[in-house]
């Protein structure tokens, strides 16, 4: 099939499909029905090096952009897979990049370029307060030379495969600061520890099979050191994580709809009803042809969005539209090609309801599409704001 901006970056679409290659489909449907994780699918891609693609050559990575990033996350998702196994790593890595000091650099981003670390999850939600971060009930209260954490988090992912966590939560209280997203502060958890000293962990069985879970915080201790960056600042901090996510979930969302496009377009010019292919009828051809288009269209704003956020610009804008773009193109892909795929859309062997199932989420998190066009609606064409 001919893409067009895709032919960009073919020595990393190269490397990262040669190494997709060795777990085919068989692999990833077999860790989706035991609902396992894909250590050794994760291990290889970090082994190769492109789990540490942001980190800087001199801690030991290929200090690569998040536009590489994304095609990274895009290929493994093209080939079938599912980066929401391991694309913590690149978007949480930015935010100890950008605001972590140089000693926290030094400690940890070797190891994690070597693979003896995980840098995998990120936990913001909360269950009573949701989209609405800046009401986090999380807090964070310095006692000598310590934090002492106490609150609840929910959804967070690879917790149990991941070594270390950026925790946000509130160190001076809501009515004690100008503006509510002052006061919050992020730091870095190691995950281990917490565990053994105030930090509980309990999955959710999901939809998906994606690790994700719930964390209850009883006087969790941890050192003043862990502080990334100011304290009070962790929300500006958090957003520049936020960004690239949403770009790189984008990304996501172009592979898994070059993938579904690719599938259903194979699919239906070999299916024969009626005496002839099915790929013949426009009824089928259109939905598939308008969900390329959309994919296209979507490419471009993300790249926008990488570049943007390469050269250190402002992306917010770009980052959320293509990830509103991304979600919605690659959802209309799924549906196309579940739907064309008759009956045998759903059965697992075909793992079109594997891959139909993991683009979903895309709509919901970790933004919902409610949210991004909220966000438009009021920083961009200036609208009242809602709330
Ligand atoms: C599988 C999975 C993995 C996740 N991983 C992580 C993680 O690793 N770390 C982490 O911190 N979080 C994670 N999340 C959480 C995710 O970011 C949130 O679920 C998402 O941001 C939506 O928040 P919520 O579930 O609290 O929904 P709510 O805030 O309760 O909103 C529910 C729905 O209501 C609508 N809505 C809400 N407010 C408005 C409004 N003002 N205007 C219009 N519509 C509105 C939206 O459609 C929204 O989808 C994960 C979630 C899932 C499902």
């Amino acid at each position: 099939m001919t893409v067009t901006i895709n032919e960009e970056y073919q020595e990393i679409r190269e490397g990262v499909r040669a190494l997709c290659a060795q777990y085919p489909d068989a692999y990833h449907r077999k860790v989706d029905e035991d609902r396992a994780y894909p250590e050794a699918y994760v291990e290889a891609l970090t082994r190769e090096g492109w789990m540490a693609a942001l980190i800087p050559e001199t801690y030991g990575g290929s200090g690569l952009g998040l536009t590489e990033a994304s095609v990274i996350m895009e290929e493994i998702n093209r080939s079938g897979g599912n980066s929401g196994a391991c694309h913590g790593q690149m978007y949480n890595m930015n935010t100890l990049i950008r605001h972590g000091s140089e000693a926290q650099k030094r400690a940890y981003l070797p190891r994690i370029a070597a693979g003896e670390l995980r840098l995998q999850s990120m936990a913001v939600t909360e269950p009573t307060t949701g989209t609405d971060t800046t009401k986090i009930k999380t807090t964070a209260v310095k006692k000598g030379d310590r934090y002492v954490i106490n609150g609840q988090k929910v959804w967070i992912s690879r917790v149990q495969h991941s070594d270390l966590m950026i925790l946000l939560a509130r160190t001076t209280p809501l009515a004690d600061v100008k503006r509510k997203s002052d006061g919050l502060s992020i730091f870095l958890v190691d995950i281990r520890e917490a565990m053994q000293s105030g930090m509980m962990v309990k999955p959710i069985a999901n939809m998906v099979n994606h690790e994700t879970n719930e964390l209850f915080f009883d006087n969790l201790e941890i050192p003043e050191e862990n502080l990334i960056g100011e304290e009070g600042m962790g929300f500006r901090y958090i957003l520049t994580g936020l960004n690239a996510e949403r770009a790189l979930i984008a990304a996501e969302c172009i592979g898994d709809g070059y993938w579904f496009t690719e599938r259903v377009r194979t699919y239906v010019s070999e299916r024969e009803v009626f005496g002839r292919p099915i790929g013949q009828n426009q009824g089928v051809q259109f939905p598939i042809a308008e969900a390329f288009i959309e994919i296209e269209a979507a490419n471009l704003m993300r790249f926008d969005a990488c570049r943007r956020y390469d050269a250190g610009l402002d992306c917010g804008t770009q980052a959320n539209m293509a990830k509103y773009l991304a979600a919605k193109a690659s959802w209309e892909a799924a549906n196309a090609c579940l739907q064309f795929h008759g009956g045998f859309g759903f059965a697992t062997e075909y793992d079109v309801e594997r891959k139909f199932r993991e683009t979903r989420l895309y709509q919901v998190a970790p933004i919902s599409t409610n949210l991004i066009l909220s966000y438009i609606a009021e920083h961009v064409l200036n609208l009242p704001r809602s709330f």
